[in-house]
């Protein structure tokens, strides 16, 4: 008999559902047809509102409010508001849960969002009780409080920090598996050469620097691309830069005349084969872009974080000396010209970047949540 596995996430950035997918392509390779799994935003398609709008007020709530998502975050770090937000979306949005869960029958039940990982499970064992349930953090050091439900069977942790706030917060140290973030199955396929992967994109056999700003392309990516281009004008170099979900960016992007050669994509599905063919990565400090350069062995500079779901991120990557955070586009641009110029210097980065990888991550928590089908 197949068994069912159901997947809840949010498309608020590019992470939740790219891990989700890696998740479920990972079971499919495990098990075949024996196990199939559905992805549902239960925002977008279920929620009562406001609720069912948060999707698309994420982006605008980042780029243009930092100040009021620090505070709600800030706020969420308090047991009494969390718990309180819970209660009080377990009681009001029950009716739409109920119908998440029968339109969408499963034997297992996975959040892959910190919003995701309280209420509807407590919905759901109000009326499925042998219905399973794990948890899957796909953020890396400072993730919310809300990730944390103490009743859930399985967390996965993404890294060592995770696991020990997931014990502080009242979860069975003998739930809790630290696995790493799943990333694409792709990221654990063995290395194609820079050379081989420009061939096959198209691009110039030149250093190339890539830029990434998450799913939704967000933050002062056109001010970082035109000091990288002030920057490299005179060394071999392009510059190539994934633009996510923000067409009007790359747009923008393709309109301007550059001084090197820059390529603007919008959302590209094959980012493992983007980032083997770059020398180095400019990104926000997203949980899955990092993990996803550490497993390409992709030397990073950070140039901005969330406010916090991703502030920790910055001091993760120093730590493990897989990149640096640099704010300004000057000094982003000046990082990147060093090592674009001096490859050598970039090296032991590289180095240090696959040791902390997880690239068989998406595997390994297939299999740990097989155990509970
Ligand atoms: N991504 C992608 N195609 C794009 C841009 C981004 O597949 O054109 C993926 C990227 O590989 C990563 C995710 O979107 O898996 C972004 O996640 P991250 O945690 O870095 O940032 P978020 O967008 O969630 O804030």
């Amino acid at each position: 008999m197949t068994r069912r596995v159901l997947f809840l996430i949010s498309d608020t950035g590019g992470g939740h559902r790219a891990s989700a997918e890696a998740l479920a392509e990972a079971l499919q390779r495990l098990h075949g047809p024996a196990v199939a799994s559905d992805i549902v935003d239960p925002f977008a398609e279920y929620a009562h509102w406001p609720l069912n709008h948060a999707p698309g007020a994420y982006l605008p709530l980042i780029n243009r409010a930092g100040w009021l998502w620090q505070t709600l975050w800030r706020l969420s770090a308090h047991p009494a508001s969390w718990r309180a937000a819970r209660d009080l979306t377990t009681i009001w949005q029950s009716d739409r849960m109920h119908q998440l869960f029968a339109d969408h029958p499963a034997d297992l039940v996975v959040s892959v969002h910190p919003l995701l990982s309280q209420a509807p499970q407590r919905t759901l064992r109000a009326r499925q009780p042998k219905t399973r349930t794990a948890t899957v953090v796909t953020d890396l050091v400072s993730a919310p409080r809300m990730w944390y439900a103490p009743e859930v069977d399985l967390l996965i942790a993404s890294c060592d920090e995770v696991g020990a706030a997931a014990q502080a917060a009242g979860v069975p140290p003998t739930r809790i598996r630290q696995l790493g973030l799943p990333i694409r199955l792709a990221f654990a396929e063995p290395p194609v050469s820079r050379v081989e992967a420009r061939a096959r994109l198209g691009l110039a056999d030149l250093p190339t620097a890539l830029v990434m700003s998450g799913g939704e392309g967000m933050g002062p990516v056109e001010q970082i691309v035109s000091a990288l281009a002030a920057a490299l004008w005179d060394q071999p170099a392009q510059i190539v830069v994934i633009c996510g979900r923000n067409m009007p960016l790359q747009h923008r992007l393709a309109a301007t005349k550059w001084p090197v050669p820059v390529t603007p994509l919008g959302f590209v599905a094959d980012i493992p084969l983007w980032m083997s063919a770059a020398d180095c990565l400019v990104t926000k400090a997203g949980p899955g872009s990092i993990a996803e350069a550490l497993a390409c062995g992709l030397p990073m500079v950070l140039s901005s974080f969330v406010p916090g779901q991703e502030t920790g991120n910055i001091s993760f990557v120093e730590r493990h000396g897989a990149g640096v955070y640099r704010r300004e586009p000057g000094e982003i641009a000046a990082q990147v010209r060093d090592w674009l110029a001096a490859p050598e210097t970039a090296e032991a980065i590289r180095q240090r970047a696959r040791r902390l990888a997880r690239p068989t991550a998406a595997l390994d928590i297939a299999s740990a949540l097989s155990e509970l089908l």
